[in-house]
């Protein structure tokens, strides 16, 4: 069978210039790039032209303020270690309820160590509560960590007055962005961001490399350490292949999110989809359709299905798509997006998401039309 891939909220392909960008820097263009002859300072140029490509992508004033790290995952752990330990004395820390796995669980450790962590709801469109936000932001919050774009419903938070918001009351303020690039225009001064967090692979770049804007001037204490890498901020040799791959990514998604023709196309596809699939089966519904979203993802709740037996069987078709996010995949556990969205338990765990890319094709969405229709068929043949 022919794949269809509709699962680019876990990860996406690389994009062939990124692929070609790499390929020399892992072969002849090996040196260390702390090393100090001639040789190493072409690979320190690389790694200084990515430094700027995603400080572009980011809107940051200087390339000084991106920090590469691992990927997103460890963007957000060094956001909330080092908002933390700048500010001991504060005792809060706000999140919505709807935060990635990596955003939850920092949160929760932050709990165990006896900080307060106030976890703001959203509405059954999956929007943050901005009154009850800005209620928990005074002088005792340490920080405030917010999704830019969901990445179970692609719903798109509404940034307004928060960034300035939390530097009035002095408490850091850090976006988890990975979902953001390519999709919407990112600009860290305009929305008065501190920390945010990227992760290349989400936007066509190499898995295994990430970055945290983190804004001049910010007290930083690294969450890695060890050498003197990435000005102190984060130790340990840098993945130049990831780096380069990295930049060239950035560039092609700043120019994406400005492509709005292309844009409209894929929310089209989107749109497209979700008619189908919400038409496929009785009570379907798509969930954080009434908000602001990113142009490419949906996320349906068929009632009464079970989301690990349609995917089960899209996957036999070939249809790749996911339950939840990609992390809980083999837990079979209602999706917390969704249960914080207010629905129940039942439909939390009869939900799809499919995240489309712009190499998407018209002739893809229709298989996985089919291939939907055929598996709810099939489950209501048996059911
Ligand atoms: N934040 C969001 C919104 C994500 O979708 C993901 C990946 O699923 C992450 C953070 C973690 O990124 P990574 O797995 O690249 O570390």
């Amino acid at each position: 069978v022919q794949r269809v891939y509709l699962d680019n909220n876990a990860t996406t392909r690389l994009a062939p210039e990124a692929l070609e960008a790499m390929l020399p820097f892992l072969g002849e263009l090996f040196a260390n790039p702390s090393s100090p002859y001639p040789g190493a300072q072409s690979i320190a140029n690389a790694v200084r032209a990515a430094r700027g490509e995603v400080a572009r992508l980011v809107g940051a004033r200087s390339a000084r303020e991106v920090v590469f790290t691992s990927g997103g995952t460890e963007s957000i752990n060094a956001a909330f270690y080092a908002a933390l330990r700048a500010q001991p004395t504060r005792p809060r820390v706000v999140v919505s309820t709807v935060e990635h796995s990596a955003a939850r669980a920092c949160a929760d450790r932050v709990e165990a160590t006896g900080r307060e962590v106030v976890r703001v709801p959203v509405d059954a469109q999956g929007q943050l509560d901005r009154e009850r936000l800005f209620a928990t932001v005074d002088a005792d919050t340490a920080l405030v960590s917010l999704l830019w774009a969901n990445n179970e419903t692609g719903v798109l938070t509404d940034l307004s007055g928060i960034g300035a918001a939390c530097r009035a009351a002095g408490a850091h303020f850090h976006l988890d962005a990975v979902q953001a690039p390519g999709k919407v225009p990112l600009d860290v001064e305009a929305v008065e961001v501190d920390l945010l967090s990227l992760s290349a692979h989400k936007f066509h770049g190499p898995k295994g490399i990430g970055a945290l804007y983190v804004r001049s001037g910010l007290p930083f204490a690294p969450l890695v350490a060890g050498g003197p890498q990435e000005d102190e901020r984060r130790a340990g040799t840098e993945n130049v292949p990831g780096i380069v791959g990295m930049g060239v990514a950035a560039r092609l998604a700043g120019a994406h999110a400005r492509d709005v023709a292309g844009l409209a196309r894929l929310a089209a596809q989107r749109d497209s989809l979700e008619a189908a699939l919400v038409a496929a089966s009785p009570g379907a519904r798509a969930n954080g359709a009434g908000a602001a979203r990113v142009a490419s993802t949906t996320n349906i709740t068929f009632p009464g299905r079970d989301a690990q037996a349609l995917l089960a069987l899209l996957g036999e078709a070939g249809v790749e798509a996911s339950a939840g996010s990609a992390c809980n995949a083999r837990k079979v556990a209602p999706s917390p997006v969704l249960l914080a969205m207010g629905q129940s338990p039942e439909d939390a765990s009869a939900a799809l998401r499919f995240s489309l890319s712009r190499n998407t094709t018209a002739a893809e969405v229709a298989r996985a039309v089919a291939a939907v229709q055929e598996a709810l068929a099939l489950l209501g043949a048996l059911g």
